[in-house]
């Protein structure tokens, strides 16, 4: 019998990636999909998923933002090692991620496809797109 969740979705990402760390659970939207994978092509690095789809409690837990796109399955924080974390904003913008959170410091980038207006935060500061 295979693990749960482990179905390979692209040449690159695999569901349980993106799965909820405390009960496994999962959302994810395809179009997230699509623009992450483009991204993974694209930069010809690996991309570590820090964190996919959330459950509330794990939302909570961890200090995420009410109505945080990772309840939804709309969501991505990820790093690339040995790549320069502003490259990849650069990258990550062209991919059309509508909602961008820069997280210099941490190395990690969040990456979100809401609808509506695009933004990029780093911290609670919009920095434009
Ligand atoms: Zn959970
Ligand atoms: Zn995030």
């Amino acid at each position: 019998m295979g693990i749960i969740n482990d179905i390979e979705l692209t040449e690159y990402f695999s569901l349980y990636e993106f799965q909820c760390p405390c009960c496994k659970r999962v959302m994810l939207s395809p179009d997230l999909l699509t623009r992450l994978n483009h991204l993974r092509m694209v930069i010809n690095k690996p991309v570590y998923i820090n964190s996919g789809y959330r459950c509330k409690e794990e939302n909570h837990k961890i200090g995420g933002v009410t109505g945080s796109y990772h309840l939804k399955g709309m969501a991505v924080d990820i790093h690339v090692d040995d790549f320069s974390i502003f490259d990849l904003l650069l990258y990550a913008q062209e991919m059309d991620f509508t909602g961008i959170g820069f997280y210099e410091k941490k190395n990690f980038l969040h990456l979100d496809i809401r609808p509506g207006e695009k933004r990029v935060w780093k911290g609670s500061q919009l920095i434009g797109y």
